[in-house]
């Protein structure tokens, strides 16, 4: 029942994605224990991928399960060819393989009435929780009601962040890659290492054209991340780029609690972008189902996150 057109041509690419969440502050002050720098670059495409005719075999086969990431991501997911696009399924492609819900078809919106006619095509609810309105896809929401209820029973709250943890538009994905941006630009320039004119020429590009601008000066070891020593990616979603935007995502007050994080995964709410602690992203599964799904999980800050297996 569902896709795999995608499969064969997997080899080359992996897949894309929509991103994070991050809310303006985010993750920038925490320590990343993972590493430092920019996460790695592809390589991806060293997973092994399935012949054709193993593809046809499972094809018919309607009760085998397939595994693996590239087999779980909609019917009709365009995979990126190009190093953003691929860059950006690894960093927050997670939500992609989600169960009983409506990932997009594509990692990046390209503008607002993309992002608002594919919001408004696809089951969603709102509740108000922890004095905010928060809405989500219904199942995704169903879950995190579930997971309310569970956490009281418990002593525990499960509440949003702040007022834009949950559904985001396009204009604040845009708003929060500008208080990167700018910043950053301003930065390079006062240390003499971008030249202004150039500066000037980026600031002046759309969002979308400036990804592939500030991810090359990263590149050269030129960060734009607040704290100019980590990547952009982990402070911001790149603009069109985020789950909150497919409203699969919510920003926790709670985070912190290693008994909240508990209960939410026990209601498929994990966390797939180890830069972001406060990010849950709803993947409609059980923990053990999540392999199969083609996610891995990584150990950060001391929690488990899952990541695309690519
Ligand atoms: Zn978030």
């Amino acid at each position: 029942m569902k896709l795999k057109i995608v499969l064969t041509l997997a080899l080359t690419s992996t897949i894309l994605t929509n991103a994070g969440c991050y809310s303006a502050e985010s993750i920038d002050n925490r320590t990343r224990s993972s590493s430092s720098g920019t996460p790695q670059q592809t390589s991806a495409s060293a997973s092994p991928t399935p012949s054709s005719t193993t593809e046809m075999k499972n094809e018919t086969n309607k009760e085998s399960k397939q595994t693996g990431f590239s087999a779980n991501v909609p019917s009709g997911f365009s995979i990126p060819s190009d190093d953003v696009g691929k860059r950006l399924v690894r960093e927050y492609g997670s939500m992609f393989v989600a169960r009983g819900v409506t990932p997009p078809v594509k990692v990046v919106f390209r503008d607002e009435s993309e992002v608002s006619a594919w919001q408004s095509g696809v089951q969603s609810s709102t509740e108000s929780i922890g004095g905010f309105s928060v809405e989500l896809q219904t199942a995704a929401m169903n879950a995190l009601k579930e997971a309310i209820a569970d956490a009281k029973a418990k002593n525990l709250k499960i509440t949003p962040r702040n007022a834009d943890a949950a559904k985001r538009t396009y204009s604040q994905t845009v708003d929060n890659w500008k208080s990167r941006v700018d910043p950053g630009l301003q930065h390079w320039v006062s240390k003499g290492k971008i030249d202004a004119g150039e500066a000037k020429r980026i600031a002046a590009l759309s969002p979308t054209d400036q990804v592939p601008e500030i991810l090359k000066l990263e590149g050269q070891g030129l960060y734009f991340a607040k704290d100019f020593e980590k990547t952009i990616l982990y402070s911001v979603a790149a603009p069109g780029a985020s789950q909150h935007i497919s409203m699969l995502a919510l920003d926790v007050a709670e985070f912190d609690n290693a008994a909240v994080r508990r209960v939410l995964a026990d209601h498929g709410w994990f966390q797939t972008i180890p830069s972001d602690l406060p990010h849950f992203t709803y993947l409609g599964a059980k923990e053990s189902e999540l392999e199969g799904l083609g996610l891995k999980r990584t150990t950060a800050s001391g929690r488990d996150f899952w990541v695309p297996n690519i």
